[in-house]
């Protein structure tokens, strides 16, 4: 079998899927290398998506952490309010030009859903969201937020009615429908080509943040970071920066309640190497191998598994993961609230967090770009309460 990152990646499916994913793969190679297929993806991010987004330099953060120059890739100022919309356009784009008429996708938090039933509007295709039953309870809002952009939402009452759940329902489907389906998978996970597909349509992020970098500060930074829940906002910024032996390259993960405790997402801490959803990566299992339950305060961070990219990054020492609690990550969220004026995603708040422990132990010479993933409007509630229920200072000056 071929893979695509060291041992990692691969196509663990059965022979339908493998049928689909080679009509797929087929598809893709040919639209990425002709160029009317990359102009229209570039005129609707720049157009729809409203692209380039500024790197900003965070000079509040960075004078009172005290150290490092901090820059924020501002995905959050994207339509829609994060960066799942830019594969979203990429791979809707792909659909068409398959002659596809309809869109499915699977979601757990409800954010991926947003961005395909978005895009899904725009492009006029019909659109169907796969989501366990238990999250289109906890996640109402998105729901709604799906069907008035004129998307159904299928509950999936399958096995835990969560987010693995969904993903299998989803295939399912894409393979019975193959013919007018297209399945339009929400990070750099899955069987190939989707790891490979979603890093390229998400590298876009990396590229501007190059180029903005040598423009401001006529030099490569010194470490990029961002979160990881899947892995395709961390990939879309680093990729670019790979090929640069002198930039760190920092992944950020859920730490939940504590790694030291089985509320966790903490893939890259406690996973082990298995196949799992279609590819060979490092998830968190259990003795028997079976998928364990995680758990973060951040939906978006909430995966077992991580994209077979970030586990050959891990594997050969090219990447670095680390990972952030909870209370950190609150911590952080209310801090670049009260010092810049921006709210992050809980998700985006966990980089952030990592970056406050990173800055103030590098010389005021040095440079760090940390993604911004997303806006926070969508966690403010879950934060009021988060706050209230832990008694949380919301003032915070502290460093963490
Ligand atoms: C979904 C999401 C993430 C996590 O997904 P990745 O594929 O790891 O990027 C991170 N941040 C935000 C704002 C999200 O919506």
């Amino acid at each position: 079998m071929k893979h695509q990152f060291g041992r990692f990646g691969g196509q663990y499916v059965p022979e339908p899927v493998i049928e689909a994913l080679r009509e797929l793969e087929i598809a893709y190679e040919a639209a990425i290398v002709d160029e009317s297929f990359i102009k229209d993806y570039k005129y609707y991010l720049k157009e729809y998506v409203g692209r380039e987004n500024p790197l900003y330099f965070a000079a509040n953060l960075t004078s009172r952490l005290g150290g490092a120059k901090i820059y924020l890739k501002r995905e959050d100022l994207n339509h829609t309010g994060a960066h799942k919309i830019n594969n979203a356009i990429g791979q809707i784009l792909l659909a068409k030009r398959m002659g596809k008429k309809k869109i499915i996708a699977e979601t757990g938090a409800g954010q991926h859903g947003v961005a395909t039933a978005t895009a899904a509007a725009m492009f006029d295709m019909e659109c169907e969201i796969y989501m366990g039953e238990e999250d289109t309870v906890r996640q109402q809002l998105n729901v709604f937020r799906m069907e008035l952009l004129g998307a159904k939402v299928v509950a999936v009452k399958e096995g835990t009615r969560t987010l693995s759940d969904a993903v299998d329902a989803a295939i399912k489907t894409w393979v019975e429908r193959i013919d007018d389906t297209f399945y339009l998978l929400g990070s750099v996970v899955g069987p190939h080509p989707y790891p490979s597909m979603v890093r390229e349509f998400q590298k876009i992020i990396g590229e501007e943040a190059l180029a903005q970098i040598q423009e401001k500060e006529n030099r490569l930074p010194d470490y990029c970071v961002a979160c990881v829940g899947g892995g395709s906002n961390a990939i879309g910024l680093f990729h670019a920066f790979l090929p640069y032996e002198e930039v760190g390259i920092i992944g950020v993960e859920a730490a939940g309640l504590g790694v030291e405790t089985d509320m966790h997402a903490a893939t890259m801490a406690k996973g082990r190497e298995g196949v799992i959803h279609g590819m060979n990566t490092i998830f968190v299992q259990d003795d028997a191998g079976a998928i364990s339950p995680v758990y973060s305060i951040s939906a978006g961070l909430d995966y077992p598994g991580v994209g077979p990219e970030h586990a050959y990054l891990k594997d050969t020492d090219r990447a670095t993961y680390v990972s952030i609690t909870d209370e950190e990550a609150v911590k952080a969220f209310l801090y670049l609230s009260q010092t810049e004026g921006i709210i992050p995603a809980i998700e985006s708040a966990h980089a952030i967090a990592y970056v406050m422990k990173l800055a103030p132990t590098l010389s005021k010479d040095k440079i760090i770009i940390v993604n911004l993933s997303g806006r926070g409007d969508k966690d403010v509630q879950a934060m009021e309460a988060y706050i209230a229920e832990n008694e949380v200072n919301i003032v915070q000056k502290e460093k963490i």
